[in-house]
């Protein structure tokens, strides 16, 4: 119908060509249904009296012709006209409104809703057989423009370095985003270093717990996502991995998010954090897997009075058995801890919960 319009507005040279007089144009074109026409000054007033009687079609789109505002609508009682009266003059008009482009989801494409996980332009998917993660991979991209690559893992989140492998299943090739999380941006090698999303609420409360005069010491810091927020909130972080492309990727994404009260070293936690006796308000033990293996230099590191925040990968029915490895080991130190807060982060595996132990520790 573009080709008839504009030759029919083309043959009327005093009829302006823009959006609105094309639109209206177009809506005339569709099929017509009841609309209510306001003066356009009514029409922000109208339409919400509209949504409060539940009156309002959001199937179809709001047309305006310059002075007026077409408003669709479903059939209204009596009562409901005499209402709107109360609002502004109206007049009931059948109108050609052009019904709302629906976006389809992944789920109205595939029948399914397919599971995925989205680190920046990435989306990671199941590792699901070649033609089904094809299948998949081309409805998550089709409906949304911000997924560029579709990649599947092919293991599991393994190694010292707890990194995982993926393979290409669409899209461009490339396993490097950048992600923005909290306002914040980081540059991430999503085979190269670990990174996940998931833990983004729970960062956000590690960082509401932090103070503008703090040290924060993070042991296990991968590409940054808790040491940069903390960064942005308390005077002094101490940020270590041994992983030396998450370092690399660590010390990025400190200069991206202009970071500069941050001390970035590469090497073993247990070493390094022994340098820092007593210094930190703050310690964070993001290693669930084996983070009991760190806790004499976690407690060593940390201030009398400071809080280290523990995580672990605990038993559904034993949450936070760790409890004990933590009293055992500040005990062998002359320590001792009070638990300030316990709670679970995220499902892990069935029947297996990631946790946190957030424990103050008390030096004599
Ligand atoms: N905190 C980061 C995050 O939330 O994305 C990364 C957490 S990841 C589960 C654990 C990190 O600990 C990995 O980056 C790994 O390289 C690092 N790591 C493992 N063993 C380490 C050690 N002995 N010393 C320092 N870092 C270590």
């Amino acid at each position: 119908w573009s080709m008839d319009a504009s030759k029919v507005l083309k043959k009327h040279a005093f009829l302006r060509i823009d959006i609105l007089t094309v639109r209206l144009y177009r809506s005339l074109m569709a099929d017509e249904s009841l609309g209510i026409k306001v003066e356009r000054k009514n029409g922000e007033r109208f339409r919400r009296a509209l949504v409060d009687l539940k009156a309002f079609d959001p199937g179809r789109k709001i047309c305006s012709d310059g002075s007026q505002i077409y408003l669709p609508v479903r059939e209204l009682s009596e009562k409901e006209a005499e209402k709107l009266r109360l609002v502004a003059d109206y007049d009931v008009v059948n109108f050609g409104f052009v019904p709302e482009e629906k976006i389809l989801t992944p789920e109205d494409i595939l029948g399914f809703r397919p599971s995925f996980e989205i680190v920046g332009d990435i989306a990671m998917i199941e590792d699901l057989e070649e033609e089904e993660a094809e299948r998949v991979a081309s409805a998550l991209m089709s409906s949304s423009n911000s997924i560029k690559t579709v990649i599947a893992p092919i293991s599991d989140v393994e190694g010292e370095y707890r990194t995982r492998r993926y393979r290409h299943v669409a899209g461009e090739e490339r396993t490097t985003t950048t992600h923005k999380e909290h306002g914040l941006r980081y540059r991430i090698d999503l085979e190269g270093a670990y990174f996940t999303p998931r833990l983004g609420t729970e960062r956000l409360r590690i960082a509401s717990l932090v103070g503008p005069t703090d040290v924060v010491l993070d042991m296990f810091a991968g590409v940054g996502p808790f040491s940069i927020l903390m960064a942005k909130r308390c005077r002094w972080v101490v940020a270590m991995d041994k992983n030396p492309v998450a370092v690399q990727y660590l010390r990025e994404n400190a200069r991206l998010n202009k970071v500069e009260n941050i001390d970035i070293l590469e090497g073993d936690a247990n070493e390094i954090a022994l340098r820092y006796q007593n210094a930190a308000d703050h310690v964070i033990m993001n290693l669930p897997h084996s983070a009991s293996l760190f806790l004499p230099a976690a407690i060593g590191a940390a201030k009398p009075g400071g809080i280290v925040h523990y995580y672990c990968i605990s038993p559904e029915d034993d949450l936070y058995r760790d409890e004990l490895l933590i009293r055992e080991a500040a005990e062998k130190m002359s320590a001792g801890i009070e638990v300030l807060c316990e709670s679970i982060v995220r499902s892990y595996a069935p029947h297996r919960l990631n946790v946190v132990i957030d424990f103050r520790v008390k030096k004599l």
